[in-house]
């Protein structure tokens, strides 16, 4: 079986609504301070401290509890190494629970590991209990996303820690890519900072839209960051992502703008949704996943045609028939609701 990741960025005009990005952009305090790099802070290796500094008051932790990564990515690809460092294991497992992002099972089969597919639950509601029978001494990584990518649906934060504990020979990612839309989180939380194998993983990609330029971070224990440390290059982040983590951290107006558009985004989706007859999911993040059934491709298409992009689920055994719909600026989103309708009145016609 392959798990290699999907490539799906094009196209690159029409309304993408495929990658769960920021449809209006980064704030313009980010270009701003992208155009204010100098030549010398292009040929010198680039400085972290303000970075950093930024960073931590944000997510309110200690410097030495945090890394930056050249994006969440990198720090998925970093904890995968650490876990994998063990030498004692003959074949290391790492548990993914489905359906999920695709990153966790490739880079972990890449990097050597068994995938362990398991089942969220029923209804896409969080078994503990099926992580908890997956759970080997071979366990050496757990991936859990909060809130989950594609169905936006929370883990309650008791639920993460009774796995970290039940598999203290495991790290245990925790995926937070979309905690800015949802507000529950394990930075801060002192009983996270107790467990060393718990990491934290977060991004500037989606509530900060500065996915192109990739930043990322991550938040754990001293001693566990200091194990990824080594791992994660020491110059990872180019010099326009850092000035721009600190320009985007800046400007709360912006983000709390934004966060605002998604809510309302998410509260017109589902009043289409209901109207139409379609099931969904209430999501926590700045996507809603949507059960269209046999008619997923057709619909995608009929989206696809009237340059609106979504992101085809359909396929994924874990989620049949369902679709994935970004949740970004209302007028995007009204849209989007246009076509949509324009699209189920084609058919029922
Ligand atoms: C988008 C996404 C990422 C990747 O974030 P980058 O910072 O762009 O690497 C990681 N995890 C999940 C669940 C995501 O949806």
């Amino acid at each position: 079986m392959s798990y290699q990741y999907d490539v799906v960025v094009r196209p690159s005009s029409g309304l993408r609504l495929h990658l769960n990005e920021n449809t209006a952009g980064c704030s313009p305090r980010v270009l701003e301070a992208i155009r204010s790099v100098t030549r010398h802070d292009a040929a010198f290796y680039p400085d972290y401290d303000r970075a950093i500094a930024a960073c931590a008051a944000r997510l309110r932790v200690e410097p030495d509890r945090l890394l930056l990564t050249n994006g969440l990515d990198e720090a998925i690809l970093a904890t995968t190494v650490a876990a994998l460092r063990d030498r004692r294991v003959e074949q290391p497992e790492a548990i993914v629970v489905m359906p999920a992002f695709d990153m966790y099972a490739s880079t972990s089969d890449g990097a050597g590991a068994r995938v362990v597919e398991v089942a969220v639950g029923g209804d896409f509601v969080f078994s503990t209990a099926n992580v908890e029978a997956a759970l080997n001494q071979n366990t050496r990584l757990i991936f859990l996303t909060n809130p989950n990518n594609p169905t936006g649906q929370i883990i309650p934060l008791d639920e993460i820690l009774t796995i970290a504990r039940r598999a203290p020979q495991a790290l245990i990612f925790v995926d937070e890519a979309y905690a800015d839309f949802s507000d529950v989180t394990l930075v801060g939380d002192p009983r996270a900072a107790a467990l060393p194998n718990v990491i934290v993983g977060r991004t500037f990609a989606k509530a900060y839209g500065i996915a192109g330029l990739r930043a990322g971070a991550i938040v754990a224990d001293a001693g566990t960051i200091d194990r990824l440390r080594r791992i994660v290059p020491p110059f990872s982040v180019n010099a326009c992502a850092a000035a721009a983590i600190v320009a985007g951290i800046s400007d709360t107006e912006y983000y709390d703008w934004y966060l605002e558009q998604v809510r309302t985004s998410k509260a017109l989706l589902y009043d289409a949704l209901a109207r139409l007859g379609i099931r969904y999911w209430p999501s926590a993040a700045n996507f809603v996943l949507i059960h269209l059934g046999e008619h997923a491709q057709r619909t995608v298409d009929g989206l696809a045609a009237r340059n609106v992009h979504v992101r085809d689920k359909s396929r994924d055994p874990a989620c049949p028939g369902c679709v994935r719909v970004t949740a970004g600026v209302v007028e995007h989103t009204e849209a989007c609701i246009r076509a949509l309708e324009e699209v189920m009145c084609a058919a029922g016609s």
